[in-house]
């Protein structure tokens, strides 16, 4: 598309998603749109599009490449996809698969590195809050280190976390220090805090409760160092409804939002396990509030702590090696058999 035009009609959000990855090509942009944002006017002052305040004609359809619908207004969405049917000219009417001729990937400018996220077109609301998440997660300096000691590699892995996966050693420790400038230098792989959550209740339209803020109510829990440490390795993992893609059921501590009429409520599981002794958690008995939860977290590991033989004694041995009584004596007291 070098130096061809390509029209963009409405100024939206959405649309200045594809306009940034059309700024890494030559293509002559020209935006259409009534009122411009801020960011709009900006790339124009610097020539790098052009606005028009009406709407696209037939003739400068017919004469681009191609072209984005991103309109929010079904009105205009319809008739402006109507004139690019008419001119034969390609169109992507954002969000809206089935009614585009081509559809391209929601994209993360981590510049060097581009993070593109596909979904076929489907779920562009989960797609747009990954994308969110991904943005939040990824701070824009970490495709530079990625650049410049990694080989531009950028990965996220099923645990949530950011993966280097290229990274030559003796670049270790300057890329140790660029992570402390930008806060993701903890050691917390596979300890307390390194927890996996689903998107919950926040995103996700089959959620029954919220992941992500118990997720980060327990990582602020254990965010003193020296807690997490003595506790060592531990999988703490958070799904917001049955479906249970935040594999609570392979936790150590497995937690299973629910909702019990209208309030949200954690059932816990303990004892699963992802790794090679796999297995299913036991459910330890009735739910709690996610106020209550946090606590009840704090009892099952002061019972291991209290417990263990040693420090060798992981979690996971530990409660293979006693089973689910003294935290049901902790979580229940008073209850001689929790259901
Ligand atoms: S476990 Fe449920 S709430 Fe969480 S992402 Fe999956 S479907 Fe959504």
């Amino acid at each position: 598309m070098a130096g061809q035009p390509v029209i963009i009609c409405g100024a939206s959000k959405d649309s200045l998603a594809k306009i940034r990855l059309l700024l890494k090509t030559s293509a002559k942009i020209t935006v259409y749109d009534t009122e411009f944002g801020a960011e709009y006017l900006r790339l124009a002052t610097i020539k790098a599009i052009r606005l028009e305040t009406n709407e696209p004609a037939s003739d400068a359809i017919k004469a681009a490449v191609f072209g984005y619908i991103g309109y929010e207004d079904i009105q205009m969405r319809r008739r402006i996809r109507a004139l690019f049917i008419a001119a034969g000219t390609p169109f992507c009417l954002i969000d809206d698969k089935d009614n585009s001729d081509f559809i391209t990937p929601a994209i993360i400018d981590r510049a060097p590195v581009t993070i593109a996220i596909g979904s076929e077109g489907l779920a562009p609301v989960l797609v747009r809050h990954l994308k969110a998440r991904i943005e939040a997660i990824v701070p824009l300096s970490a495709g530079r280190l990625a650049h410049d000691y990694a080989y531009d590699e950028i990965r996220i892995s099923h645990e949530q976390n950011i993966l280097l996966p290229h990274l030559p050693k003796q670049h270790l420790l300057a890329v140790w220090k660029g992570l402390q400038k930008i806060g993701l230098a903890s050691a917390n792989i596979g300890l307390a805090s390194d927890i996996i959550a689903c998107p919950g209740l926040d995103y996700c339209t089959l959620a029954t409760a919220r992941s992500i803020p118990i997720a980060q109510s327990l990582g602020v829990r254990f965010a003193t160092r020296k807690r997490e440490q003595d506790i060592g390795p531990l999988k703490i993992k958070i799904s917001g409804c049955i479906n249970a893609c935040g594999h609570h059921h392979v936790g150590h501590i497995g937690i299973l939002g629910l909702e019990r009429a209208g309030v949200e409520n954690y059932q816990i599981t303990l004892g699963g396990d992802g790794g090679e002794d796999a297995a299913l958690g036991n459910h330890t008995g009735p739910g709690f509030s996610a106020e209550e939860l946090i606590q009840a977290i704090d009892r099952i590991l002061d019972v291991y702590l209290a417990g263990r033989t040693s420090k060798q004694e992981t979690f996971i041995r530990f409660y293979r090696r006693v089973g689910l009584p003294p935290f049901k004596a902790a979580l229940y007291p008073g209850k001689t058999e929790a259901s």
